[in-house]
């Protein structure tokens, strides 16, 4: 250990480091963005002061909706409000070290063109890592023989949608795309809600004049999500595919993966921070179209059954679906359930939200935090253990975390663009001090400070179970 001392580029020091699965006290030396020693001597060009805070793996969100800067106007794709830049400082902001970003082909586009649009975009404007997931919204154009070519080029995961899109007229088309993502070592990432469901259910309410948003909850019923679980189920078990089951939100659904998993299927969960915090009571507020996610708010029990699987491991990962939109946008008079605009922006506060909801209320330890808020997702996404975990020859990104800091969220401290926050003045203890991606400080206290394009798009192996 000697023999390095003085020869690191950065090091951290009088801390408590947390995985998934150890606490201990122990200096940590940085090198070439690397974590290159952990406990002895360790001095550096640049030392941290972390006494009295906890040193976590930085935060994989894989799940983030970003806009390009410039889309073509007929994209059909919703304006997001952060981009690759403002997006990835938001993630720095939130102690996040790596986004994976949902990215749509433009009409006409391949899977590979999209992705190489988006990597070009990522690469100018990150300023941490991404990992891009390629969406498969129309096999008609969207040629399937690209699915193995992604894989070889690192693009490990495909993501389509039950919801919308090619899946209700051609659903053969999307089990064929699973089997080849599966024969490719890919994960596939399904949104689970039944399109004819959805759409029926959506219909009688406006025909009834049942429109408002405090019946949106009732356009999008449970039964919609359950149903469309299972079919993914069976999907991952007449394919082999491991499957990944976004956002998932009510106990029925979790019920289905339950037994699924019994069969033998290889499934992961992740759920959202809104299913953990709202209930659909909100939607009744007078602008409760500002919690209008895909699926809604459920009820209480859901919540309920969300944390029990959170702390038993049926739930893996908890990832934003970052989709942020100004207030002024999100919030407009007269709108109903066909005219809502889905999604919340939520990369600077998922983690100190669960911490504080989770952690520090004694819903799940220390170490189920570490684990869904970064190595559950490192091992889904092919990144493990590059990333996710805190260790020799790992990259060295960290949040450096202090538990004591308690604030309310004020979106106005954010680095989203989006104005408003669903949690705004909810007391929150436990916040990111610093946040560092490969090494580099990329947020200090209040301030980011990685620069535009240092973040990397991450070529990535196999997804492997947890
Ligand atoms: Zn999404």
């Amino acid at each position: 250990m000697g023999a390095d001392q003085g020869r690191f580029d950065l090091t951290i020091r009088g801390g408590t480091v947390v995985t998934a699965d150890a606490r201990f006290e122990a200096d940590l030396g940085i090198r070439g963005g690397r974590v290159v020693q952990i406990g002895g001597q360790v001095r550096g060009e640049r030392e941290i002061d972390a006494s009295g805070k906890l040193v976590l793996p930085g935060g994989i969100d894989a799940h983030v909706h970003l806009t390009l800067s410039d889309p073509p106007g007929d994209s059909g794709e919703p304006r997001w409000c952060d981009d690759f830049h403002s997006g990835t400082r938001a993630a720095a902001g939130g102690g996040i070290t790596t986004v994976g970003n949902m990215t749509f082909p433009h009409p006409g586009q391949t899977l590979r063109a999209a992705i190489e649009r988006d990597a070009a975009e990522a690469e100018r404007d990150a300023v941490v890592d991404v990992m891009l997931h390629p969406v498969l919204t129309d096999p008609a154009t969207q040629p399937l023989g690209d699915i193995p070519a992604l894989a070889a080029e690192g693009h490990t995961t495909l993501k389509y949608f039950m919801s919308f899109g090619g899946f209700r007229t051609d659903p053969e088309a999307y089990l064929e795309a699973t089997r080849l993502a599966a024969g490719a070592g890919m994960l596939t990432m399904v949104h689970c809600e039944d399109a004819a469901m959805i759409a029926h259910a959506t219909d009688r309410l406006m025909a009834e004049g049942h429109g408002a948003i405090a019946n949106y909850p009732r356009s999008r019923p449970i039964a919609a999500e359950v149903s469309a679980t299972a079919r993914a189920v069976a999907f991952a078990e007449l394919t082999g595919a491991p499957t990944y089951v976004v956002h998932l939100s009510s106990a029925g659904a979790l019920d289905e993966v339950r037994r699924g998993r019994r069969r033998g299927a290889h499934l992961a969960v992740e759920t959202r921070p809104l299913y953990l915090y709202l209930t659909e009571e909100r939607f009744a507020e007078p602008d409760g179209a500002k919690y209008v996610g895909q699926p809604p708010l459920r009820r209480a029990d859901d919540v309920v059954a969300l944390w029990r699987g959170l702390a038993n491991g049926e739930v893996d990962t908890v990832c934003t679906d970052h989709a942020p939109w100004r207030y002024a946008d999100k919030v407009v008079s007269g709108m109903d359930v066909t005219t809502i605009r889905p999604g919340v922006a939520d990369l600077d506060t998922l983690l100190p939200m669960l911490y504080s909801e989770g952690v520090a209320k004694g819903r799940i330890s220390l170490h189920r935090f570490v684990a869904a808020t970064a190595t559950n997702a490192a091992k889904l996404f092919g990144l493990y253990p590059r990333k996710g975990t805190i260790a020799v020859g790992a990259d060295a990104d960290l949040a450096i975390w202090d538990p004591a800091l308690t604030k309310p969220v004020r979106a106005t401290d954010f680095q989203t663009n989006a104005d408003y926050s669903p949690y705004e003045g909810w007391e929150v203890t436990g916040w990111p001090v610093i946040t560092i991606s490969r090494g580099d400080v990329v947020y200090d206290n209040g301030r980011v400070t990685g620069s535009r394009g240092r973040g990397t798009v991450l070529r990535r192996g196999p997804t492997a179970s947890l």
